[in-house]
């Protein structure tokens, strides 16, 4: 029983107040046929909404089976609706994009009915009315009274207590009237059904009782009805119904269906919201690339120019910077009142000299070997590489069977050594030095060079753990064009350059071509004639499978019967038997390399490129060689002559002088004391010139008078003129002639190193942020450092590049802006078109609340939607972008001229960009659609 008792509604338009419903009451059966007639305006429309719970009254109560609804909350509303509620009006409200069997569930849907059973209740509702036929039928493939039936069946899906139809037939032609009207009579034998209409003469015919409304009261009423008193009397009491319960899958799975019914909207919809996806995605694959170039150069350069930090050192940046203040002083503008001297050329001259710095290489790889050092964290995959003086020659005999030295050519003495040989081979350029001392000394940093490995051989980068012989950087830029890279210490390979082509003089110093034609070449040089170089191409066969043999420095020296120990490298003899004992190392060279064509970086000099394990083997021998371990077991006296190392007193250097004249040969004899006589000669003009000249005087006199004199003769009358030279003069000779070195140069010139102590330190890294840490690195170990441990080394990479980092970060901020502005401008976009797809089924979203869907099930719904078109809005941009970036990067190409700067979508990118439009499409979605749910059910039933 629906007891309606003395509802009131009003209407504000403004300020017009509209009187919908005057005081009306009415009680109506369980199971009657209601017709409510009356005017256009009357208000009947309004009653069965209220009636229905899809609007609610001013005053008054409407009591369902004693219930009273004035406590209803819109849950309890919701359920009224659901489950004792159909409703059938006048213009069908099917949703026209679901199939009209879908319609009909809906109401099970909403109340959470499993989908099977859904189906079976929906196909025995749609029977029940006769289109049993038609259930996959969208409904403008349905006649006007099919579709008010199909309205019927989804009223009755739900097996409703009572049934409200809203003008019924007021779109009907009259023969199809009649079909509703049987069909709403057989309906109405077991509940109430309540029905609008205009037709009097339908109402008559098939209602049960007629109740005339005008002007929201009622007129008449052709069978009221009053309750029982013991009905009537009980007050109404309070109670909740259950509620109609969606879950948020069944809201999913709706919304999909949804979707599915409609693709070609959905796919535009998704495609307008993409529009915003691709405009990001597009630029970040342009970003990506051109980042990713950068990235690359950034490599390219720090694998061509490490970090590298030389065991002797020249600041360029302090020299820069200093030669940088005095050009500010220059700047000064001077009056013309007097001379101001200028000091920039000589405080220059003074920042060059204190510029050349020593770096202690062990304190600092100690540092790089321990644990948590900030340089670690910023090492590239190159690594860090040490590199060490390792000192060795290198023979191989010629065609004609002459030994050849890779460090010049020629093996032997002085007296066959040409000018250009010497200039060839990198000693020091005078005869004296030669002659007298030692000691080769490199000219810019004054360390011992005596030994050194020969110029045009090199070590091979390993990678940076060690495991691999050849390095990535080695390996990614050099390609094999015959043989293979080496695998041991005994196997080499030669090194060419972009062009296959390899030094003249490596190609004579390594035997491969004869040595008796370098030196006519040599000799035509020195005579100034035209030079016939032989530039005739070799084969690689004749290259590889070639035995070198190695020496080491340690074992080019030979120990005496005085038990002093004597160089002989220049020794062709010597060195014929020292090659073939076992002291020499064989190196076999097992390849041809050279740089692939487009190489970022060429770490190997075209020569020989060895490999790490022979330097090892190297370091290990000499640490372990007899005349190592003899000069470590005595660091006061010279394992060479027996000296004392820089002795203080002039008594002992008078004596070493002695000592070292008597030990030379006749030859050496005689030309010392040639020299003795020319510098004496060259002296006497320049008074004051040495201490020496006035002791020298005399011997000079002597030397122009015996200018003809033999060898024999001049070395007999310098060993009677050295027996008798006071110790001033001993002193004289000694602090010119002699050289004892010392005792670290002696070791180094044997070749015997620390493996602590590296000579130079190259650290690779790939970016030059990472470069730029690495230099913080190490100002920040600097300053801890002690004094003489500090690290000095040119930052050429900062040098050449500080503005072009400059340049990058701006061009990655500009992308960065790019990418956030057209942001918020695809977010703008995708919420304006949730919020038009919303608005636009205004009507669909008054259906499911006259249904009985919850507010929260109507923004499920939409969100769910909202959602999925989201992802679909991703997926196309994501997919857009992928296709694009083909013809971007055409164009790309064609205008850069290279390829390197390719767009690409990263697909970490790709996944957040997927999730950012669901993302924003939800909360662009979020807002229209909570004012759908929000919105009144009975205003949106009215919107068309
Ligand atoms: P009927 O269905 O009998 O034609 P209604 O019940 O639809 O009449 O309307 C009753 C009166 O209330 C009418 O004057 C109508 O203009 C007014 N009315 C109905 N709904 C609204 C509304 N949402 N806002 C303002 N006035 C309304
Ligand atoms: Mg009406």
């Amino acid at each position: 029983m629906l007891q309606i008792q003395g509802i009131s509604k009003q209407y504000k338009t403004g300020d017009f107040v509209q009187q919908a419903l005057d005081d009306v009451s009415l009680n109506l059966r369980d199971s009657e046929f209601v017709a409510i007639l009356g005017p256009s305006g009357s208000g009947k429309t309004t009653l069965l909404n209220i009636i229905g719970g899809l609007d609610h009254y001013d005053s008054g109560d409407l009591v369902i089976n004693g219930i009273s609804t004035k406590q209803y909350k819109s849950r309890d509303w919701d359920s009224y609706r659901n489950h004792t509620i159909g409703f059938v009006f006048q213009s069908y409200n099917l949703i026209p994009h679901q199939t009209i069997l879908s319609n009909v569930e809906l109401a099970l849907t909403i109340s959470g009915v499993p989908r099977s059973e859904r189906r079976q209740r929906a196909r025995k509702a749609l029977e029940q009315v006769g289109l049993g036929a038609h259930v996959d039928k969208k409904p403008n493939q349905l006649s006007g009274g099919q579709m008010q039936r199909v309205a019927i069946a989804r009223a009755l899906v739900n097996d409703p207590d009572i049934v409200l139809a809203d003008e019924p037939t007021g779109a009907l032609d009259s023969e199809t009237s009649v079909q509703i009207m049987e069909l709403l009579k057989e309906v109405a034998k077991d509940r109430l059904v309540v029905m609008v209409t205009h037709n009097p003469e339908l109402a008559y015919q098939y209602a049960t009782r007629i109740v005339e409304l005008k002007d929201g009261m009622i007129r008449s009423d052709s069978d009221p009805y009053e309750p029982a008193s013991d009905e009537s009397t009980a007050a109404p009491v309070h109670r909740t119904m259950g509620r109609a319960s969606m879950s948020f899958l069944t809201s999913i799975a709706l919304s999909f269906n949804n979707l599915r019914t409609k693709k070609g909207r959905t796919f535009l919809t998704s495609f307008a919201g993409s529009i915003g996806i691709i405009g990001i995605a597009l630029i970040i694959s342009v970003s990506a690339g051109v980042n990713t170039y950068i990235a690359n150069i950034q490599r390219e350069t720090m694998t061509a120019y490490p970090i590298t930090i030389d065991e002797q050192t020249f600041d360029l940046t302090s020299m820069m910077t200093s030669g940088k203040q005095s050009a500010e002083n220059q700047g000064k503008k001077h009056g013309n009142d007097a001379i101001y001297p200028d000091d920039t050329a000589i405080k220059g001259t003074a920042s060059m000299t204190s510029s050349i710095t020593e770096n202690n290489l062990s304190a600092f790889k100690k540092y790089l070997d321990g644990k948590n050092n900030a340089v670690r964290e910023h090492v590239g995959s190159a690594g860090i590489q040490y590199s060490y003086d390792t000192k060795f020659s290198v023979y191989s005999h010629d065609a004609d069977g002459t030994l050849v030295n890779a460090d010049g050519v020629t093996v032997g003495g002085s007296g066959s050594t040409s000018m250009a040989d010497q200039m060839a081979n990198g000693s020091l350029m005078s005869a004296d030095s030669s002659t007298f001392t030692s000691t080769r000394v490199s000219m810019l940093t004054g360390k011992t060079d005596q030994n050194a490995a020969p110029s045009s051989f090199h070590e091979i980068m390993p990678s940076a753990d060690g495991k691999q012989n050849v390095g990535k950087v080695v390996s990614d830029n050099y390609q094999v064009v015959k043989g293979s890279w080496p695998k041991n210490k005994n196997e080499v390979v030669v090194v060419l350059d972009e062009n296959n082509s390899l030094s003249l003089t490596t190609v004579y110093e390594l035997g491969l071509k004869s040595a008796s034609d370098y030196h006519d070449m040599m000799n035509q040089l020195n005579s100034g004639d035209k030079v016939k170089t032989d530039t005739k191409k070799i084969n690689y066969g004749d290259v590889v499978g070639r035995t070198l043999k190695l020496l080491p420095a340690c074992d080019q020296y030979v120990k005496g019967d005085d038990g002093h120990w004597t160089y002989v490298g220049d020794d062709a003899d010597q060195i014929n038997t020292l090659i073939d004992s076992d002291k020499a190392i064989d190196l076999k060279i097992v390849g041809v390399v050279k740089p692939v064509a487009d190489a970022d970086a060429t770490p190997l000099s075209s020569g020989v490129g060895y490999m790490r394990a022979l330097t090892d083997a190297l370091i290990d021998r000499a640490a372990s060689s007899q005349i190592g371990t003899e000069q470590k077991a005595d660091k006061t006296h010279n394992v060479l002559n027996g000296m004392t190392f820089s002795p203080s007193d002039d008594a002992t250097k008078a004596q070493d002088a002695r000592a070292y004249v008597v030990s030379l040969g006749v030859s050496k004899k005689a030309q010392m004391a040639q020299s003795l006589m020319a510098s004496a000669q060259g002296m006497t003009g320049q008074a004051g010139a040495a201490g020496q000249a006035g002791q020298q005087g005399a011997a000079a006199q002597q030397g122009a008078a015996t200018a003809q004199m033999s060898e024999q003769q001049l070395a007999e009358r310098f060993d009677a003129y050295i027996a008798t030279a006071d110790e001033s003069t001993l002193v004289a000779i000694y602090n010119q002639y002699v050289s004892t070195g010392s005792y670290n140069d002696n070791l180094a010139d044997f070749g015997v190193i620390s493996r602590s102590a590296p000579s130079s330190i190259n650290i690779y890294v790939d970016s030059f942020e990472d470069k730029n840490a690495i230099n913080d690195a190490i100002d920040d170990y600097n300053e801890t450092a002690k004094e003489k441990d500090k690290i000095t080394y040119t930052d050429y990479v900062g040098l050449m590049m500080n503005s072009v980092t400059t340049i990058i970060n701006v061009i990655t901020y500009v992308l960065i802006a790019f990418v956030a502005v057209s942001l918020v401008v695809s977010s703008i976009m995708i919420g304006i078109i949730t919020y038009i797809s919303v608005l636009e089924r205004t009507k669909e979203i008054g259906i499911l609340r006259a249904m009985g869907a919850s507010k929260r099930n109507v923004s499920n719904v939409f969100n769910a939607e909202t959602g999925i078109i989201g992802l679909l809005a991703g997926l196309i941009g994501v997919g857009v972008t992928v296709l694009l970036n083909i013809p971007i990067n055409s164009v790309l190409h064609y205008f850069m001229g290279t390829d390197e700067v390719s767009a690409v979508l990263p697909v970490g990118n790709a996944i957040v960009l997927v999730i950012l439009s669901v993302v924003l499409t939800l909360i662009g979605g979020l807002i229209p659609s909570r004012g759908a749910a929000k919105r009144d059910p009975a205003t949106a039933l009215r919107t068309e």
